[in-house]
This record gives C-alpha cells, sequence and structure tokens, in this order.
C-alpha cells in the first residue's frame, strides 16, 4: 500500500485538539483598539501589544497614506540590490538617535533579527549563554548559528557568572550573553544593569532584545535608558511592532555593528524591504512618542491601578513588572475556562496561556495595558474577573 504523504498533517492537529492546545484565529472587523469588533461582536480588547494604542494614532496612519502615495505599496526588492528608500536612511538616522546609539537598521521584524543576525554574532568556536526564558526566535537563532547553548536560570546573576566561568574554561573564541529585555510572558524585566556589569568582567558580548521594552520603559525609550546603560550594549534589537504600533524590526549600536548586520545578517540579505508607507509609519510613531507623552502616562496609570485591582481580589500577577499582567490561575483548564467565559459572556479578550508556553502549574490568562483604555473600561473588565474569577474558584 502506498502511504500518503501528508496524512501527518490531520493527525498532528487531531492530537493538538484533543490536547486543547489549538489556536483558532479570531478575526477584527476593524482597527485593534481597546473596543474593537472579533468575530462579529464587540469586545474589550487586552491581548495587544499595542501598549501605547499608536496602531491608529491618526497622525502615523496619515503617515503611511502620504508615503504610499508618493512611493507606491512595495520596495520591489532587497535593499542590498534596488536600494533602500531616503524613508528608510530618515527613520534609522532618527532611531539611532532617539536610542541614543550611533547607528540604526530597519530589519524586516524582530524575528527576523534574531534569527538573521545572532548566527552572524556567533559560531560554531562560540558560547551563547540564554535565559531560560527567552524568546523563542533567540532560541532559533542561537540553534541556527551552531555556537553551543548554554541557559541560566532565569534573571538569575550568580548562575549566570557559573555559566561564564564554565564557558570562559572552556576556550570559546566568543562569549554572547543574550536576553528579552522584558518577557513576555510575565511582564518581568531581566537585571541589565547586573548582566552589564558581568559581561564587562568576562569580556563577554550583550545582546538584549528589548521587543516588549520599547515605548514602556525608560520613558519610552527602552531598557537600555531604564538603567542608563547607553553605549555599554552591543546589541540591542527591536520591534515597531509593539510600543511603537507599526511594523518592523530593528538593531541599535555601534556604527560597527550596523554595517555587520547590513552585510551579514541573511534575514537583511535575502527578505524584501518594508513597504514605505510602513517607513514613513515608523518615523511618525517615533515623532508621536517623543511628542506625545500621555501615551506613556496613560499606560503606566492603567498597569498600577488594575494590577493594584487584581492583587486585592486576590489574584497572582506573579513577576510583573509592567503593562503585563499574568493572572496566575495554575490549573490549565481554569485558565482556558476562564478566558472562554471572559470573551463569550463578558466580552473581554485576554489570551489563555498554558503549557508549553508555560509550565502546566503556572497556566494563566494574559491581560495587557493599552493608553487608549478609559477607567470605565478597566473597572468594567474588573468586574467581569472578579466575577468569573469567583465562579470558577480561582479567587
Ligand atoms: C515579539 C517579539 C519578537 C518578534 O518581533 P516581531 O517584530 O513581531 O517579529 C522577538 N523577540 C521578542 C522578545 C518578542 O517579544
Amino acid at each position: 500500500m502506498k502511504r500518503d504523504p501528508v496524512a501527518f498533517l490531520k493527525e498532528d492537529m487531531t492530537e493538538l485538539r484533543g490536547n486543547n492546545l489549538e489556536w483558532v484565529i479570531r478575526y477584527l472587523e476593524g482597527g485593534s483598539k481597546p473596543h474593537c469588533i472579533v468575530n462579529g461582536k464587540e469586545v474589550l480588547m487586552l491581548n495587544t501589544n499595542n501598549y501605547l494604542g499608536l496602531a491608529t494614532h491618526p497622525k502615523i496612519i496619515q503617515a503611511a497614506i502620504d508615503a504610499t502615495k508618493k512611493y507606491g505599496a512595495g520596495a520591489g526588492a532587497v535593499p542590498v540590490i534596488a536600494g533602500s528608500f531616503d524613508l528608510t536612511r530618515e527613520f534609522q538616522e532618527k532611531f539611532a538617535k532617539y536610542k541614543e546609539v550611533e547607528a540604526s537598521l530597519l530589519c524586516q521584524t524582530g524575528f527576523a533579527v534574531n534569527s538573521g543576525l545572532i548566527p552572524m554574532l556567533v559560531g560554531k568556536p562560540d558560547i551563547v549563554v540564554s535565559d531560560e526564558l527567552n524568546h523563542g526566535s533567540i532560541i532559533d537563532g542561537v540553534r541556527l548559528s551552531g555556537a553551543k547553548r548554554v541557559i541560566f536560570k532565569h534573571r538569575d546573576i550568580s548562575d549566570l557568572e557559573k555559566q561564564l566561568k564554565e564557558a570562559e574554561k572552556g576556550g570559546a573564541r566568543r562569549i554572547c550573553i543574550i536576553t528579552d529585555g522584558v518577557f513576555s510572558m510575565d511582564g518581568d524585566m531581566a537585571p541589565l544593569d547586573k548582566i552589564v556589569g558581568v559581561a564587562e568582567d568576562f569580556g563577554a558580548m550583550v545582546f538584549v532584545d528589548d521587543c516588549h521594552g520599547e515605548g514602556i520603559l525608560g520613558e519610552g525609550k527602552g531598557i537600555v535608558a531604564h538603567f542608563n546603560l547607553q553605549g555599554k550594549v552591543h546589541v540591542e534589537g527591536g520591534s515597531m511592532s509593539k510600543g511603537f504600533g507599526v511594523f518592523g524590526g530593528t538593531v541599535a549600536g555601534s556604527k560597527d555593528l550596523i554595517e555587520f548586520c547590513t552585510n551579514k545578517s541573511r534575514t537583511y540579505l535575502l527578505s524584501t524591504a518594508h513597504p514605505p508607507g510602513i517607513v514613513a509609519a515608523n518615523i511618525a510613531s517615533i515623532e508621536v512618542v517623543e511628542n506625545e507623552p500621555q501615551h506613556f502616562k496613560a499606560v503606566w496609570e492603567h498597569t498600577n491601578y488594575f494590577k493594584k485591582e487584581v492583587q486585592s481580589m486576590g489574584y497572582d500577577t506573579g513577576r510583573s513588572e509592567t503593562p503585563i499582567i499574568p493572572l496566575i490561575i495554575g490549573d490549565p483548564g481554569k485558565a482556558q475556562e476562564l478566558a472562554r467565559i471572559l470573551f463569550e459572556e463578558e466580552n473581554i479578550y485576554g489570551t489563555p496561556i498554558v503549557f508549553p508556553m508555560v509550565a502546566r502549574e503556572l497556566s494563566r490568562i494574559r491581560v495587557q495595558m493599552n493608553a487608549l483604555l478609559t477607567k470605565e473600561d478597566l473597572n468594567l473588565a474588573l468586574a467581569s474577573i472578579e466575577k468569573v474569577g469567583k465562579k470558577l474558584d480561582i479567587i
């Protein structure tokens, strides 16, 4: 009998469904805002990385429209072949200034930065020392590099030091410490000041992926500014798709780093540049972040209020230090049930996060604050979260 070469597609999905781990995409009819229409009904969106609410900011939308009219819809090819836009140069200069570094590069996505650049920074003779909870794109980048990967316990500096001592003994050519700036499941921050201190002792390179810190920490400038470490972090990766509300990956650092990345990162070399409308929107987004501090203030006000309220109801918010707020429930079934009832009956959209994204006993729903939420929205959400949490015996 001939075998069915694609039978595994259905089999794997049946297994995922059986384990209650299938993602079913819901569709938004309109912009990503706190009040949005999802699968045909209005819900309160507590799920996006669009922390400052800039995805629908009128100035940013206008910039995308104007640039699209002037430059067209697409870039045509990769930058090294067909050239980049003057707009992209403007973005990169502006972003570097904003980050207080020598230079920056606009890459396809945050994922592409990690998968394209990490394998060029390190290779077989090298060691990467990586926080155990780093983002999957870092893990993939390190795998592609062929470097030896050593994991240090989450945010644990003494374990990091121990691993660095071992790495030094092994005679690695280069040692690179990689960490998320803000960890997306728990909303906690890397102890970057201490990491930089230890790295200096060992002559290690420091790579921080600040996708969730940008727009949120350091008055919006990110985790490096938060700890006043400008000039001390060798590679800063980021994303324009989260706090900045638009799209694209970024690398920020020395001129040497940016020239190296431009010439070596395979995702930069082999994937088409951003459409001009996106580039212009990214420029406008930096301007908005610089000129309109109210968005930054609002998201932090909401964060502090919401966190205090859910904690006083009895929810465990774990290590959260940012607008990412997990409600840690433990039982994966209850976490999924809480999210389901909130969506179906209370019109509140929060993400259930269960194994394998987090350890089974740390199952949770995760909510994220947004500058465009109102106090009234927050109070409605809090009332629902309290009601359903009690019904399910969570609090
Ligand atoms: C979101 C995220 C990415 C991916 O960024 P995109 O621009 O969405 O591809 C990479 N690293 C971390 C830590 C992230 O949170």
